[in-house]
């Protein structure tokens, strides 16, 4: 499994749940750490602190939201 390099900061992952539009992009683009509820597609966090090995996907991910409803904090 890959990791990030050593000294990667660990991450909290925060959702503004009011923005999301239920697009999908963070589900598709990390979906070890985003899902979406089946109801109405409002985003779900599985892991709310992603480790390294995911930090890229989630990096990506808050870039792809359409409406900035992600973000993430260094710990
Ligand atoms: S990418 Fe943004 S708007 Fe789309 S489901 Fe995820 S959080 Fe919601």
């Amino acid at each position: 499994m890959a990791n990030g390099p050593p000294d990667s900061p660990a991450i909290s992952v925060i959702v503004y749940e009011a923005r999301c539009c239920g697009s999908g992009n963070c589900a598709l683009t990390a979906p070890n750490v985003f899902d979406q509820r089946d109801d109405d597609g409002v985003v779900v966090v599985l892991d709310p602190a992603p480790p390294p090995s995911q930090h890229g996907l989630v990096r990506e991910a808050v870039g792809r939201c359409p409406t900035s409803a992600l973000g993430i904090v260094e710990r």
